[in-house]
C-alpha cells in the first residue's frame, strides 16, 4: 500500500456540547478552501458523534475516544467498535493515558479494544506514553518498547493502525519533550514497527501528542517519523486547530 497522508487528529476528551458543532462547520469551511496537505480527524464525545456525521463534511473524519474489549452484551454504559463504525467512525483512540491512568486499562486491555477497532473496519490511534517519574528515572524507552509491543495486535497494517506517542507530562501541561527525545522515541518506536510488521511498519503513522499548538506544531511535525499530531486542548477551537493544520501547507 501507498504511505498514508499524516494525520492531525483532534481529541475533544469530555469537552462540547450541540453548540461545539458551529466549530466544525467552521473548521471544513477552512479545510474546502485550503485543501490541507494532511487528513483531518475529530474525536468529539459519542454524544455529538452522529450529529457531525449527519452535516456529510468532506474534509473531516469522525472517530471515538474509545471502546469496548467486547462486540456487544451486558455493559452497561459502554460502545462497541461496532456500534462506533455504525454511527460513522473511521478511527478509534485506544489508550490514551486518561483511559490507562483513569480507567485501569493496560496493555491486554488496549489490545483487546484494537482488535474490535480494527475487526470493525475502524483505524485504531494506539497511545502510548511514559510517565513523568518514568521519564525522570530514564526509562521512557524501555516503556515505549514494552507498551508498542503489547498493546499492538500482531494483524496491525498500515491501514488498520497509527500510533501515537504522548508522554503523559506532557498531556495539557504545556511541556513538551526536546526535538532530540521526540526524534529518538519516534525513531525506536519505528525499528519495533518495522521489526514486527514488516514494509507496513515502515508505514504507520506515527503521531506526536503533548501540548502540540500553533507555535509548536511546526518543529514538532518536521521531526523523522513524526507523521502528525494528536491534539487536545488546541483542537477545540477551529482558528486554533486549523492554524496546526496548516503547518503541512509548508512541506514539500
Ligand atoms: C491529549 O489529550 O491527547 C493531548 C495531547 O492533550 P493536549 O494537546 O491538550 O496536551
Amino acid at each position: 500500500m501507498i504511505r498514508p497522508k499524516p494525520l492531525v487528529a483532534g481529541n475533544w476528551k469530555m469537552n462540547g456540547l450541540r453548540a461545539s458543532l458551529n466549530e466544525i462547520i467552521k473548521l471544513n469551511d477552512f479545510l474546502v478552501r485550503s485543501a490541507p496537505k494532511c487528513d483531518v480527524l475529530i474525536c468529539p464525545p459519542v454524544t455529538l458523534i452522529s450529529s457531525i456525521v449527519q452535516l456529510n463534511l468532506e474534509h473531516v473524519f469522525i472517530g471515538s475516544q474509545d471502546c469496548h474489549t467486547n462486540t456487544n452484551g451486558a455493559h452497561t454504559g459502554d460502545i462497541s467498535a461496532e456500534m462506533l463504525r455504525d454511527i460513522g467512525c473511521s478511527h478509534i483512540i485506544i489508550g490514551h493515558s486518561e483511559r490507562r491512568v483513569g480507567h485501569g486499562e493496560d496493555n491486554k486491555i488496549v489490545n483487546k479494544k484494537a482488535t474490535q477497532a480494527q475487526t470493525v473496519g475502524t483505524t485504531a490511534i494506539i497511545c502510548v506514553g511514559e510517565t513523568i517519574h518514568e521519564y525522570e528515572a530514564k526509562k521512557t524507552l524501555e516503556v515505549i518498547v514494552s507498551q508498542i509491543n503489547s498493546s499492538i495486535p500482531s494483524h496491525a497494517t498500515a491501514e488498520n493502525t497509527i500510533i501515537a506517542y504522548e508522554p503523559i507530562w506532557a498531556i495539557g501541561s504545556g511541556k513538551v519533550p526536546t526535538v532530540g527525545s521526540v526524534k529518538e522515541v519516534h525513531a525506536v518506536i519505528r525499528k519495533v514497527l518495522v521489526e514486527r510488521f514488516g514494509n507496513d511498519g515502515d508505514k504507520i503513522n506515527i503521531l506526536y501528542g503533548g501540548s502540540v499548538n500553533a507555535s509548536n506544531a511546526h518543529t514538532l511535525m518536521s521531526v523523522v517519523n513524526v507523521n502528525g499530531a494528536l491534539v487536545g486542548g488546541a483542537s477545540l477551537k477551529a482558528d486554533d486547530f486549523f492554524n496546526i493544520i496548516s503547518v503541512y501547507d509548508q512541506f514539500d
